[in-house]
């Protein structure tokens, strides 16, 4: 699974809260997913978190 956060990101940090094992702020206060592909053991709480993005800014494939 690879996970990409686009530029729709309103920066809610809710993603890191919820999976900061692939999600973090970055020095623009912009999500990214900064490990591809997701780890396996990462795989549900990375989905938890694109569908918990209020923009839909994250996509999972
Ligand atoms: S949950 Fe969505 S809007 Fe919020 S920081 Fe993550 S990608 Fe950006």
């Amino acid at each position: 699974m690879f996970a990409s956060v686009n530029s729709d990101c309103i920066g809610c940090a809710a993603c890191e809260a919820i999976c900061p094992q692939v999600f973090r702020m970055n020095s623009y206060g912009i999500a990214e997913a900064y490990i591809n592909p997701v780890p396996q053991d990462a795989e549900r709480l990375t989905k938890d978190a694109a569908n918990s993005c209020p923009v839909e800014a994250i996509t999972v494939e």
